[in-house]
C-alpha cells in the first residue's frame, strides 16, 4: 500500500515539475551562499546545473516505474527529491529572496560550517527534519521540549511552524529550531544541508553516490520525523530520504523497515528517532530549579529593559576563577553578600564566582579549562546571560527568571552539578557566589595573580619544553582520515582546543578522542617534523597520511577536516600565502570565496599548498616557520588582519594586502611591488603582467627560456623561472582547477645549442 502511494506521489511531483519547467527560458539557476551548486542534485549525480535548460534536460529524462516494488518506490523517492530541488531552485531563479520571515529556505555553507564543530563534538547530537504537524498543543510543547533539552538541531517544515506560533513557542537558528519553509518541497533544503556534510567534511567528490549514501547512513546523525496525516508526496519525499541514508520515523502506522522506516507514539518519538541512528543523549534533570536548564538556552540574550539585575560587567567589578583546594571535602554552595532579591531592580552589583575543587588527580593547569566552562554552564540557565571571562565577567539576570523564583543559590547548584557531571576528576566542589564588595575585591586580587601565573606558563611554553604533544580525532566521525596534532605552539585548527585543554582532556578521559602523542626525535626543526608524531599520525589516519610538518602549508601540511577557523593557501604567482577565515563574505584574490578555498582541502585531506588553521595559531612564534612565516603572507581579510595585528611584525603590517586594497591577482602583484613586500624578490622581474580568469592563465612579457629547454607557446602557460625556482626549493605541488594549460617541454642539454 505505502509503495503504491510513494509511486503515485512521485509521479505527481514529476509531472508538476515538468509542467513548471515547461515555459521557463533563460534563467540562471543557483542557490545563494554555497559552493555546492544545487547540493542534492550535485551531490547525488555529480551534475552542476547552471541554467534552466540544464534543469529541463535532467528532469525530462526522469521516469517513475509503475511496478509496485520496494526498489522502485525508493528510486521514485529519489526522483521526488530531485524534482523538489528543481522546483525550489526555480523559486530562487525568479526571485532573489523567495523566502521571507520567519522561513529560511536554502541554508548557506557558512551556517553549515558553523554547525560543524558542535556536531563533531556531540554538543549538537543529532539533526531532526520535522515535517507536518503535531495537532495538540500540550503534546507539541513536550515534543519541542524533548528536542530542546537534548540540544538537537530541528529543521522544521510545514504546519508545525504555525502550530508553534499559536503555542507561543519561540524558534530560530539561535535556538536550533529552524523554520525552513511551509511547502513540502522546502524540505529539500534540509536534505541540502545533510548532503553537504559528505562533500565538506568527508571530502567525497560529488557524484560518488554510493560513498555519499554510505557517509549519510553511517556518519550523519539525521532522521526525518514525519508527523500527522501523510499525503503521497510527503511519503515519496520520505522514501527519497531513506534511499539517501536518512531514516524516517512517523506517528502514523507504517510497515516497519528496521532502521529505515519506523513508527512511534508522539510522546517518545524524539528518543526513538535517536535510537535509529544509535545516538544516546544524557539529559541533566534539575528538580529544584525554577527555570529550564540546558544547552537550548545558550543563545539567549538579556537586553537591558528585560534585566532584573546586572552582576559585575563594565560598570562594576568582578571575576571568576577556579582554584584547586585540597581542603574542600564536600560539595557545597555558598552565597556571600546579598542575593538577587535583596538588590535594587535594574542595579549593577559587584560579583565574583569562585569555584574551589579537590580531587587526587587534579593539577592547577587544568583549572583554566574548567574556568572556561563557567561561561557555557551559566548560559544553560534560562534567563541568565554570561559574557566574557576572568576579571571581565558580566552577568545579567532577566526579570522573567527572577519572577519565576531564580536566585543565586540555584545558579550555584547548576554550576556545582555541571562541574561534577562534566569532570568526574573533580571529587568535591565548593561554589562561592560573592556579591559583598570587599570580598569581591579580595578575590579579584587573588584571581589576578592566578591568571598571571597561568598565562606566563602558557606563554613561555614551547614545543622544545615538552616531550608530549596531544592528538585529537574527534572529527573522524565526519572526516575519517583527519588527525589534529596540538602542541604548545600549535593550537587545534578548530580553535577550541589549546595545548592545556588537550592535556586536561586526555587526563580526564584517557580512552577518549584526545590522546597523548610522544613527540619523539625532531627531524626537521623548521618544518616541525617529529618521528613520534609521524608514527601516531600514520596509525590514527589508518595509514592514509604518513608525515606531518607541523609548521608548513607547502610541505606535508597537517590534514584539514572542515572545522578550521581559517585556511592558508599558497599563491604561486607571488610565492606567498593568502589566509581566509570562515566568516569572510567576500572573495580571495583568485575570485573564490572561503567555501571555494575550503573545498580544496577539507575532508581530512593532506593537500600541499593548503592548510586549515586556528586564528590563534597566527600568534604562534612558529607560525608557518617552515615556509618563511609572516614574510610570506601577502593577503588576508581586513577583519583578521586587525584581530591579529599584535602578532604581525610591524614592518610587514602595511605590506599585507586586504580586500580593501586589491580585488584580483594583478592588483595584488602591483600592491606587493609598490609596498616592497619581501616576496617581491622572488617574483621574476621580467614578468610584466599576470592575468588570470577561469579559463586560462597567461604570463605575458616573459623572455623565452630556451636555454633551459622551455619555450613559450601561444595561448598557454609558460612555466618560467618563477615556478621552476619554487619547485626546486620546495618541491611544491601545483593545483589548478578549470585551467587550460599548454606546456611545451624541449628537454635537452644546455650546451646542445
Ligand atoms: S581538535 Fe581537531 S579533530 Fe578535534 S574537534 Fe578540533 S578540529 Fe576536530
Amino acid at each position: 500500500m505505502v509503495v503504491d502511494n510513494i509511486i503515485k506521489g512521485s509521479k505527481e511531483v514529476l509531472n508538476l515539475t515538468k509542467s513548471i519547467l515547461n515555459d521557463k527560458e533563460n534563467l540562471k539557476i543557483s542557490y545563494p551562499n554555497t559552493n555546492y551548486n544545487l547540493p542534492t542534485i550535485y551531490g547525488l549525480l555529480g551534475k552542476k546545473i547552471e541554467t534552466v535548460n540544464d534543469l529541463k534536460e535532467l528532469i525530462n529524462a526522469l521516469n517513475v516505474d509503475d511496478d509496485a516494488t520496494l526498489e522502485n518506490a525508493l528510486n521514485a523517492g529519489v526522483t521526488t527529491l530531485l524534482c523538489a530541488e528543481a522546483i525550489e531552485s526555480i523559486k530562487y531563479a525568479e526571485n532573489e529572496k523567495p523566502y521571507s520571515e520567519p522561513y529560511t529556505g536554502f541554508i548557506g555553507d557558512e551556517v553549515l560550517r558553523d554547525l560543524g564543530v558542535p556536531l563533531v563534538e556531540g554538543k549538537i547530537p543529532a539533526i531532526l527534519v520535522v515535517i507536518g504537524k503535531v495537532g495538540d498543543k500540550e503534546k507539541l510543547k513536550k515534543f519541542i521540549d524533548d528536542i530542546k533539552k537534548r540540544n538537537i538541531l530541528a529543521l522544521l517544515v510545514g504546519d508545525i511552524i504555525k502550530e508553534m506560533d499559536e503555542a507561543n513557542i519561540p524558534y530560530g537558528l539561535d535556538k536550533l529550531l529552524v523554520p525552513v519553509g511551509e511547502d513540502i518541497t522546502s524540505a529539500i533544503h534540509a536534505a541540502n544541508l545533510a548532503i553537504r556534510a559528505p562533500l565538506i567534511y568527508g571530502g567525497i567528490e560529488p557524484g560518488k553516490t554510493e560513498e555519499i549514501i554510505n557517509y549519510l547512513t553511517n556518519r550523519v546523525p539525521a532522521v526525518v520525523v514525519a508527523l500527522g496525516p501523510l499525503d503521497d508526496i510527503t511519503l515519496a519525499a520520505g522514501a527519497g530520504c531513506i534511499k539517501a541514508g536518512v531514516p524516517v520515523i512517523t506517528n502514523n502506522k507504517v510497515p516497519v523497515i528496521e532502521g529505515a522506516l519506523e513508527s512511534s507514539d508522539i510522546d517518545n518519538i524524539v528518543e526513538n528517532a535517536l535510537k535509529m541512528k544509535n545516538v544516546d543523549v544524557k539529559v541533566s534533570e534539575y528538580d529544584n530549579i525554577p527555570v529550564s536548564v540546558g544547552p537550548m538556552n545558550e543563545g539567549e540574550r538579556v537586553r537591558k529593559p528585560d534585566m532584573h539585575v546586572e552582576l559585575a560587567g563594565p560598570k562594576s567589578t568582578g571575576c571568576e576563577v577556579v582554584i584547586v583546594n585540597e581542603d574542600v571535602k564536600e560539595d557545597s554552595v555558598e552565597i556571600i553578600g546579598k542575593d538577587i532579591d535583596e538588590m535594587e531592580q535594574g542595579s549593577t552589583n559587584p560579583f565574583a564566582i569562585v569555584i574551589e575543587v579537590s580531587g587526587k588527580n587534579l593539577e592547577e593547569d587544568i583549572c583554566g579549562v574548567f574556568e572556561r566552562k563557567i561561561h557555557e554552564f551559566l548560559n544553560y540557565i534560562e534567563g541568565v546571560m554570561h559574557l566574557n571571562q576572568r576579571d571581565q565577567v558580566w552577568v545579567r539576570i532577566s526579570k522573567d527568571a527572577f519572577e519565576k523564583g531564580l536566585r543565586l543559590k540555584h545558579i550555584g547548584e547548576v554550576l556545582k552539578k555541571q562541574f561534577k557531571e562534566h569532570f568526574p576528576i573533580i571529587e568535591n566542589c565548593r561554589v562561592k557566589l560573592i556579591t559583598d564588595k570587599e570580598e569581591v575585591k579580595k578575590y579579584l586580587e587573588i584571581a589576578k595573580k592566578i591568571y598571571e601565573k597561568r598565562d606566563s606558563r602558557a606563554r613561555d611554553l614551547s614545543e622544545e619544553d615538552v616531550d608530549t604533544f596531544y592528538g585529537c580525532v574527534m572529527c573522524q566521525s565526519f572526516a575519517p582520515s583527519h588527525v589534529c596534532v596540538i602542541t604548545p605552539d600549535r593550537t587545534s585548527l578548530c580553535g577550541s582546543i589549546s595545548y592545556f585543554d588537550a592535556r586536561a582532556a586526555s587526563k580526564m578521559d584517557p580512552e577518549g578522542p584526545i590522546f597523548e602523542v610522544p613527540k619523539g626525535k625532531c627531524t626537521d626543526e623548521k618544518l616541525g617534523i617529529y618521528e613520534g608524531v609521524n608514527e601516531v599520525v600514520k596509525d590514527r589516519s589508518g595509514g592514509t597520511v604518513e608525515e606531518f610538518a607541523l609548521h608548513s602549508a607547502l610541505v606535508k601540511p597537517c590534514t584539514s577536516c572542515g572545522c578550521f577557523e581559517a585556511i592558508v593557501f599558497y599563491i604561486p604567482e607571488v610565492d606567498g600565502f593568502g589566509i581566509v577565515h570562515r566568516h569572510f563574505k567576500g572573495e580571495t584574490p583568485y575570485g573564490l570565496p572561503f567555501s571555494g578555498v575550503a573545498g580544496q582541502c577539507s575532508g581530512g585531506k593532506q593537500v600541499e599548498g593548503f592548510v586549515g588553521i586556528a586564528i590563534e595559531y597566527m600568534r604562534s612564534p612558529k607560525f608557518l616557520q617552515g615556509d618563511g612565516g609572516w614574510n610570506k603572507v601577502v593577503w588576508m581579510p581586513e577583519e583578521i588582519k586587525e584581530k591579529v595585528k599584535d602578532a604581525i611584525p610591524k614592518e610587514l603590517y602595511d605590506k599585507i594586502a586586504t580586500e580593501k586594497d586589491i580585488s584580483n591577482m594583478e592588483e595584488l602583484t602591483n600592491f606587493l611591488k609598490e609596498r616592497e613586500h619581501p616576496v617581491i624578490q622572488s617574483i621574476q622581474p621580467e614578468t610584466d603582467e599576470i592575468s588570470r580568469d577561469s579559463e586560462k592563465i597567461e604570463i605575458v612579457g616573459e623572455k623565452e627560456k630556451t636555454e633551459k629547454g622551455l619555450s613559450s607557446s601561444e595561448g598557454g602557460l609558460d612555466i618560467g623561472d618563477v615556478v621552476l625556482e619554487t619547485i626546486k626549493d620546495r618541491g611544491i605541488q601545483i593545483i589548478m582547477k578549470n585551467v587550460k594549460i599548454v606546456i611545451n617541454l624541449n628537454v635537452g642539454k644546455k650546451d646542445d645549442g
